[in-house]
């Protein structure tokens, strides 16, 4: 499946963890046919200011919400100050989040570089991490 990021969705990014100074981030969904049209900030746990660590409750309180609306979780945004590749702590934090929904195989695991305000994608499953192209607004 080709994804492709909308405006909207990139502008709410860029005004929300594109705006801090510490790693945060938020989820990602679509409303069909790979169009990642969704987004909802998390600030994270507050505890956590060196990598961000998504705040569980909350995160399944909006995929709670966004199954209702019929709208697909995809997987997690979040910030890096400099550095585009993932870390160890973030892939288990998206098989954590797999083992929670069981019903996904795979989720997006992008990472958003502060510094230069770009996107690397990732997907990760329980077995792999692959980089992935990722369809972005024009001009972007
Ligand atoms: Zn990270």
């Amino acid at each position: 499946m080709l994804y492709s990021l909308t405006e909207a969705t990139m502008s709410e990014i860029k005004n929300t963890i594109g705006m801090k100074t510490v790693e945060s981030g938020g989820l990602l969904g679509s409303a069909g046919r790979g169009i990642i049209d969704k987004y909802v900030f998390d600030p994270g746990k507050l505890e956590s200011t060196i990598e961000f660590a998504p705040n569980v409750d909350y995160m399944q309180r909006i995929l709670m919400r966004w199954s209702n609306q019929g709208i697909r979780f995809l997987g997690i945004i979040h910030s890096h100050i400099m550095g585009s590749a993932l870390s160890d702590r973030d892939i288990l934090m998206a098989r954590r989040i797999l083992e929670c929904n069981e019903h996904i195989d795979y989720i997006l695991m992008p990472v958003f570089t502060t510094i230069d305000q770009r996107i690397t994608w990732y997907k990760v499953g329980n077995n792999c991490v692959n980089a992935i192209e990722v369809e972005m607004p024009k001009g972007k």
